[in-house]
């Protein structure tokens, strides 16, 4: 099998977009720097790196006659929200489970940004007070067995659509993506620098990128402080992927690399460097980036051009995958 074995259900706008981030570059001083935006992929509120991977469970949902989608995140879920969107559009039911992912002191955690949006699209919002976790949870068996007890048909997609057979097709696509931009720009982007959480984004690049003849660095940057998990995790999906689109012989370990050291303590509290990817991004290209995944790994990206890992002959495409809905609920950071 190869990809496009695999039946994808367009809900993005088409290839998204890819451009330089030239006053970036000039501040940094070493690689140049571009970037490609799933934050503007979709029409469906806002997009993001999940309406992508979508496009390849929902064919699958459909198949098995689903009328539900039923899926899990933290209160600010990009994920949910994103389900939530898909789930309108295709005139279908959204649960969502949403736990307490983040001990933040704001207020409005549970009234704004991507849960006030998943409330507006019809979704039945489920509050949880469990913590921050990847795996699978007893509410989220709970909401598929309340669905079928009121005689639906739900499609269970896990937190962040990654732990799934098909949950890394939709990078592996983005891949494909990025080698035909790379013709039409007359560049070739030598390192790939990408947030990682659930796992499926940066895997499903790998599997993607193993198929291509000329090698690149994908750069995980683990925005979940819980690093061995999501190496452990990136590995799996990554392998899991290649084996789906048969290039499970393409793929060497060493292709896998999540790096720590932007996380901070915590999953979804921004620390310093992360506040000052976040005003950085704002300030020199009008890029608007969150404080829970792409400020981190816009921090990460900063301190490796800046130091001469990502030498400067580099062309570095940093892997904008939405989420700025969740700002809303870190207001208090930016009171000045
Ligand atoms: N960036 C944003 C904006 C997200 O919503 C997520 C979701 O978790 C990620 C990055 C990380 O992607 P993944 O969970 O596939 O590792």
């Amino acid at each position: 099998m190869s990809l496009s074995d695999f039946s994808r259900y367009p809900l993005t706008f088409g290839p998204s977009p890819v451009h330089e981030l030239n006053r970036l570059t000039a501040h940094l001083g070493g690689a140049t720097i571009w970037a490609k935006r799933e934050d503007v992929n979709s029409g469906l509120a806002y997009g993001g790196n999940k309406t992508r991977k979508l496009e390849y469970l929902i064919p699958d949902a459909i198949a098995q006659g689903a009328d539900t989608l039923v899926s899990i995140g933290g209160y600010q879920s990009n994920h949910t929200r994103q389900v939530a969107a898909v789930a309108a559009k295709l005139g279908m039911q959204a649960v969502l489970v949403q736990e307490n992912w983040v001990d933040w002191p704001d207020s409005v955690n549970d009234r704004v940004g991507n849960i006030m949006l998943s409330r507006i699209m019809g979704a039945e919002v489920r509050l949880d007070p469990a913590g921050f976790g990847i795996g699978f949870k007893s509410s989220w068996e709970r909401a598929l067995d309340d669905v079928r007890e009121r005689g639906g048909t739900p499609y269970a997609i896990p937190a962040g659509a990654s732990d799934h057979r098909l949950g890394g097709l939709g990078f592996a696509n983005w891949a494909a993506e990025v080698e035909q931009q790379e013709r039409e720009l007359g560049v070739f982007f030598d390192t790939i620098v990408v947030c990682s959480v659930t796992g499926s984004t940066h895997a499903g690049m790998i599997a993607g990128f193993a198929g291509q003849d000329r090698p690149r660095r994908v750069i995980g940057i683990d925005a979940s402080a819980k690093i061995q998990e999501t190496r452990d995790q990136v590995a799996r999906i990554a392998r899991n992927t290649a084996e789906l689109i048969g290039l499970e012989r393409e793929l060497r370990d060493d292709e896998i690399t999540v790096l720590e050291g932007w996380a901070g303590d915590l999953y979804g509290i921004p620390v310093e460097s992360t506040m000052e990817a976040i005003r950085l991004t704002g300030r020199l290209e009008g890029v608007i980036i969150d404080p829970v995944y792409e400020g981190k790994s816009m921090a990460g990206l900063i301190d490796l051009v800046t130091s001469g890992d990502i030498p400067a002959s580099s062309n570095v495409l940093y892997a904008h995958l939405g989420g700025q809905p969740a700002i809303n609920a870190y207001s208090a950071l930016f009171r000045d």
